[in-house]
């Protein structure tokens, strides 16, 4: 059950049951100071534990900690993948189950932590919630160093689209790498500027002193997980477990039922499709024999354009 893990979205499982993941607290005053520090491994913001989980899981969690993976100027570097594409770099929002006194204590059992993951892409735009952390990287070059950083809306660092993700269990992806993560991975990624992303892959040192750089854990292997969406991932092939089934001990073999949503659309569109091409058909040739019996006049006013063909397509 470790992770990271390669998503092969024509393999994971729709999930109705999965809710939006709902966040309160998130958005902090400037005078609240969040220490920012390099650990020689990662730059990590501490968070505030008023900032929770409150929708989504089937119970509550509390933020401890963001992080982020990143690659090098030669490549990109977050811990998850998507049908084998790596994304530039990852954020990882770490939490735990409320029920516990502390993160400490939750980290070792199996409902104890939850993580919100979601993919950074370099884009068109600079993006100001980013900036907030990546602006003080410079003083914190090296292993150990850290600077207070004001306040901010930590939930700008993730997807504005919440109901959007993929489900596993697994992992943390440092030692111990304790099995007790439930895992979200956010399907929207984020996007910054092409500076942002040097900022990030340049600024950081090791306890080598060398560039801290290529922070991510090799793929692990799925074994006999399930991955769940939140969403219909394929429009053909759609997978859907049974109502009220868990999300994660499920065994292999029980979601093969042999007529899908998926398939009856397929029928639908092909039926229709049909349908307006007969019509289409009928058109022509009434027009056309239309246009044979009457004179040469009337042949200026055309009526048939080939746009209605890429509309009935
Ligand atoms: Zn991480």
């Amino acid at each position: 059950m470790q992770s990271p893990i390669n998503i092969d979205t024509a393999k994971t499982i729709f999930s109705p049951q999965l809710r939006p993941i709902q966040l309160s607290g998130y958005s902090l005053p400037a005078n609240e100071k969040l220490k920012l520090r390099n650990n020689g491994h990662t730059v990590l913001l501490e968070l505030p534990e008023s900032l929770a989980i409150t929708g989504g899981y089937a119970q509550q969690y509390r933020a401890v900690q963001l992080h982020l993976h990143w690659g090098s100027p030669s490549g990109p570097g977050s811990e998850h993948t998507v049908n084998g594409h790596r994304f530039a770099a990852e954020i990882h929002v770490v939490h735990y189950n409320t029920k516990y006194d502390s993160f400490k204590e939750a980290m070792v059992h199996p409902d104890g932590l939850a993580v919100l993951g979601a993919f950074l892409e370099v884009g068109p735009r600079e993006n100001p919630y980013y900036q907030e952390i990546l602006e003080h990287l410079y003083k914190i070059q090296r292993e150990g160093e850290e600077v207070l950083v004001p306040g901010f809306n930590i939930a700008g660092l993730l997807p504005a689209n919440l109901k959007l993700y993929f489900h596993y269990n697994g992992s943390l992806t440092t030692p111990p790498c304790y099995q007790t993560v439930k895992w979200t991975v956010f399907n929207q990624t984020m996007v910054l500027s092409h500076d942002q992303m040097s900022m990030l892959v340049m600024s950081l040192r090791n306890d080598d002193s060398k560039p801290l750089q290529n922070n991510y854990r090799m793929m692990q292997d799925l074994h006999r997980r399930r991955v769940l969406s939140s969403f219909q991932t394929t429009l053909f092939s759609v997978k859907q477990l049974p109502p009220g089934s868990d999300s994660s001990a499920t065994t292999e073999g029980q979601s093969s039922s042999s007529f899908h949503a998926g398939d009856v659309l397929a029928v639908l569109f092909g039926v229709l499709f049909a349908i307006t091409a007969l019509a289409f058909l009928l058109y022509i040739y009434k027009h056309r024999s239309q246009n044979a019996r009457l004179d040469s006049p009337t042949k200026s006013k055309v009526i048939y354009t080939a746009a209605t063909t890429e509309n009935t397509a």
